[in-house]
């Protein structure tokens, strides 16, 4: 099976998971999946093609600087999710 992966979408979602845990934020999959939702609207995506499933993992290491953005912006979508969850919006 082959098909395409956005490696920005596992970046964002590691990223929410390590910043959280600094946070008192409701921290249900909603509230997970709306910020997601807003740091990927703001970052590039980066498609990779996936073969069964295995993907090439030299995306961080390449892209140090674009490391400290979507920290950047992971960390204000928990700020934004975090001071008004379960908002019923697709807008982020
Ligand atoms: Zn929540």
């Amino acid at each position: 099976m082959t098909g395409l992966v956005n490696l920005m979408e596992e970046t964002v979602l590691e990223k929410i998971d390590q910043l959280w845990g600094q946070t008192e934020y409701c921290k249900c999959e909603k509230c997970r999946m709306d910020i997601a939702a807003y740091a990927l609207n703001r970052l590039p995506p980066r498609y990779v093609q996936s073969f069964e499933g295995k993907m090439l993992h030299q995306f961080e290491s390449r892209t140090t600087q674009t490391d400290v953005e979507i920290t950047a912006v992971v960390f204000q979508g928990i700020k934004i999710v975090g001071e008004e969850p379960h908002k019923n919006t697709n807008e982020y």
